[in-house]
């Protein structure tokens, strides 16, 4: 029995799935909600009719609110999945796709050996560096970021997941510690200043500066590539993650700066999302 029937979670979750527009307004709802008091989704479903406190009513619908303006549900629950793993998010990183675990598995794919040193630029909130270190414990995995906010959620995930990754403040190769790698990986900005698409859904509250590069959506692509080669180990691979109508021109980058064995690998769209060499 409920004794406000305002606070009763199914009702709760029934008025917030109903404002919300995305592709997934109940589970969008039931997360929410759950995020708020800790309860399992589950639990909502088998007790409709238990309240929530006022402070909870008020602090999801404050939630909800956010949600309906469009804000990404990652940036409002504080985490996503990526891999296996639970990755902390903030608005100061993009937050991982499921398209950048086909660069994880591309990754796994290469020949290295099994001490492969590795280093993942622009890593955002750790997700390429953590599901590599995740996956081969031999290997030597390091990671860099422009944004200072940025390094420090990539080594707080480093930690809470116990992975051995370091972090450093670094753009790209600038201020680098030295090292050399047997593989380098990226999923660096490639998207045109111009695209229509940077006003529509989750993009528009991401930062631009993880997403955007240049008129061509290029000059990221570009800058690895020039300066990756004296970062590689003799047989090195550099591997990055790029638009799926890039291929043909970020081959022919790869090509231009004496790279072989390049190839394009495709997302879980079928379509050509990464280029390694
Ligand atoms: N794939 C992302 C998007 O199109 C962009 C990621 C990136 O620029 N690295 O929303």
């Amino acid at each position: 029995m409920t004794s406000n029937p305002s606070l009763a979670c199914e009702r709760l979750i029934r008025e917030a799935a109903g404002r919300i527009a995305s592709d997934t307004p109940r589970l969008d709802a039931e997360l929410l909600l759950s995020h708020v008091t800790g309860w399992s989704r589950t639990r909502f479903r088998a007790w409709p009719e238990q309240d929530v406190s006022p402070e909870q009513a008020d602090a999801f619908r404050a939630l909800v609110d956010a949600r309906v303006e469009g804000t990404p549900i990652a940036y409002l629950l504080g985490h996503q999945e990526f891999w296996s793993l639970s990755l902390r998010v903030s608005r100061a990183t993009l937050i991982p796709r499921p398209d950048t675990e086909c660069v994880v598995e591309a990754a796994l794919s290469l020949p290295l050996p099994g001490s492969a040193r590795v280093l993942d630029l622009g890593t955002g909130t750790g997700a390429i560096a953590l599901a590599l270190a995740s996956e081969r414990s031999g290997w030597s995995v390091r990671a860099c970021d422009c944004v200072p906010e940025a390094v420090e959620l990539a080594r707080e995930n480093a930690r809470s997941l116990g992975l051995p990754v370091s972090v450093e403040l670094s753009n790209w190769f600038e201020g680098l510690t030295p090292g050399t790698f047997d593989l380098i990986v990226s999923n660096p900005p490639y998207i045109e200043e111009s695209d229509q698409h940077l006003g529509q859904g989750d993009v528009r509250f991401e930062p631009s500066s993880a997403l955007v590069s240049g008129v061509d959506g290029l000059d990221d692509i570009r800058t690895i590539l020039d300066h990756a080669p004296r970062w590689l180990s003799p047989g090195g691979w550099l591997l990055m993650e790029h638009g799926f109508d890039q291929a043909e021109a970020v081959r022919a980058l790869f090509r231009a700066r004496g790279f072989d064995a390049v190839e394009s690998r495709r997302d879980y769209g079928q379509r050509d999302r990464m280029t390694l060499g």
